[in-house]
């Protein structure tokens, strides 16, 4: 009986997904225009506007009869547009109009930002969008859990006191007691993205339209979501990523010191801790440049030449001038680009297929999932379609 819930939803996931939005046949819950603008929630108007990367100024252009001002007043809460500005809207952004009506659940507050590596690198605009993406990973997950249940969270927080600057000893001993916490066996951790999904911790890749965005989180405080960038394509660099991230939750929460070389530097520290135990891997470390040996090892830890050489010198392995003379080395040939010995694909999320798949399983489809949700489809299959690194991308 079951079985009967069709498996294209997913078949034609991937292709939608790559296609971009596209209008679906999927009926929308029913909810009566009016109500809708009743429901309005300003904060979903600005997220569905960020999540398309439109300044106010262009979705006024794009729906027609609205003016920017409009639109700003809307965000602001200063009025609220009628029953037919809301369909336009709607239909410029490419979401339900029901998307609009507050859901019944705590809003994601405005204040939830994310921890972003290269903010200078990144445009204000395409860091608005990855957000927005993020809390739409969120509503995804909270929507799930009305259907199945998911791992809880089960995050370990070591929280620091203003102006009490972090030592190293603190971070070796936070990545451990996450470990211990999270019952990881020592030596190298299998899969970093399993274990924070295992934890309750959604995990999601960015693909081709944001991927100037390097991996950041949001800590949220039911679903905290970390997102991983889709274009490295490689598999030590998006695990050490992935524990980075880490780091910023474990560490340093929904602070509003992110960006800082500080807060870098020690979710950084915290990724090296976690990733490579001082107790496990210290007598494995060279302490002079082996590359045959750092190569073995990187295929051991799943970590780069990079990363191991920088532990050897925290670690006290290796001296300063042979570190530098070991950077060095990895600059002239060409080894902080593209490292020998490569991984293979980048860890996969999983957890929201399998939520998923289990729904399906369990009578209900995807297409009265989304009616239900009022979540825009097409990006709810983007989310959900499977890791982009996993397949070849054709470059031109
Ligand atoms: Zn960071």
């Amino acid at each position: 009986m079951r079985a009967e819930y069709p498996k294209i939803e997913r078949a034609s996931a991937d292709r939608s997904a790559s296609a971009g939005a596209e209008a679906s046949d999927v009926n929308y819950p029913q909810l009566d225009p009016g109500d809708i603008a009743t429901l309005f929630d300003r904060a979903r108007l600005r997220m569905a506007r960020e999540l398309r990367g439109l300044t106010q100024v262009q979705l006024a252009k794009e729906a027609g009869s609205v003016t920017a001002a409009s639109v700003s007043q809307f965000e602001n809460g200063h009025s609220k547009p009628a029953a037919s500005t809301l369909q336009r809207l709607a239909l410029a952004l490419r979401v339900p109009p029901s998307f609009f009506a507050a859901p019944a659940r705590p809003p994601a507050q405005d204040e939830v930002n994310g921890f972003f590596r290269s903010l200078r690198s990144t445009a204000p605009r395409d860091r608005q969008q990855a957000l927005a993406y993020v809390h739409l990973a969120r509503e995804l997950t909270l929507e799930f859990e009305k259907h199945v249940a998911l791992p809880e969270l089960n995050l370990p927080r070591v929280r620091i006191e203003e102006g009490q600057p972090l030592q190293a000893a603190d971070i070796e001993q936070a990545a451990a007691r996450v470990r211990e916490h999270w019952n990881v066996p020592p030596g190298p951790v299998q899969n970093v993205v399993r274990l924070l999904e295992r934890n309750g911790i959604v995990v999601v890749r960015f693909r081709v339209s944001i991927e100037k965005v390097d991996a950041f989180c949001v800590d949220f405080p039911d679903r905290p979501v970390v997102a991983l960038g889709a274009d490295k394509g490689l598999r030590d660099r998006s695990r050490f990523d992935a524990a980075h991230e880490l780091g910023h939750l474990v560490l340093h929460g929904s602070g509003e010191r992110a960006g800082t070389r500080i807060i870098e530097s020690q979710a950084h520290e915290f990724a090296a801790a976690f990733l490579m135990p001082v107790g496990d891997i210290k007598d494995e470390l060279p302490d002079h440049l082996d590359w045959p040996a750092f190569l073995r090892l990187k295929a051991k830890w799943h970590v780069s030449l990079a990363a191991l050489l920088v532990r050897a010198k925290t670690l006290g392995v290796m001296s300063e001038h042979t570190y530098a003379q070991g950077w060095k080395a990895l600059s002239v040939r060409g080894w902080r680009r593209v490292e020998p010995g490569p991984l293979g694909n980048p860890e996969a999320p999983v957890l929201l297929q399998r939520a998923l798949d289990l729904m399906e399983k369990t009578g209900t489809s995807f297409a009265e999932f989304i009616g239900h949700s009022g979540l825009p489809e097409a990006d709810i299959r983007t989310l959900l379609s499977r890791d982009v690194s996993e397949r070849p991308r054709v470059e031109f």
